[in-house]
């Protein structure tokens, strides 16, 4: 998509912080973060969000759920525990329309889940 923020960071016209990246995802910092590790795991292809995963075959989103584990591997936070959260749509609070799972630790976490 020529015009997200996502598509762009992954196609490295605007610059990230990159933590771990395989053909198909990719893992970078936030740039706003919430707690004092806050990474944004993405595909490389384009979904407006979870709501589009059924274009998905099968097998894609558990590989994108063990790549996930290995981002919280990378960032410190596997064995201390962290969070994950995916913002579906406007209630959600969803930014940026380009599917992503946050994934937020290295302090106790507070609140709704
Ligand atoms: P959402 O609310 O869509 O689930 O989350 C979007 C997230 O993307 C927010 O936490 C926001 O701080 C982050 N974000 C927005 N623009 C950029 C950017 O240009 N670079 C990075 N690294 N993060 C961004
Ligand atoms: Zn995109």
């Amino acid at each position: 998509m020529d015009d997200c923020i996502f598509c762009k960071i992954i196609r490295e016209e605007i610059p990230s912080q990159r933590v771990l990246e395989d053909g198909e995802f990719i893992a970078i910092r936030d740039i706003a973060p919430k707690a004092p590790v806050h990474v944004l795991v993405m595909p490389r292809e384009h979904l407006a969000s979870l709501d589009e995963i059924g274009r998905w075959d099968g097998g894609r989103a558990e590989k994108l759920l063990h790549f996930t584990v290995a981002v919280a591997e990378a960032a410190g936070v596997r064995e201390s525990g962290y969070r994950v959260i995916i913002n579906v749509g406007p209630d959600a609070g969803q930014e940026v329309d380009h599917l992503h799972l946050h994934v937020l630790g290295g302090e106790r976490l507070g609140g709704l889940a």
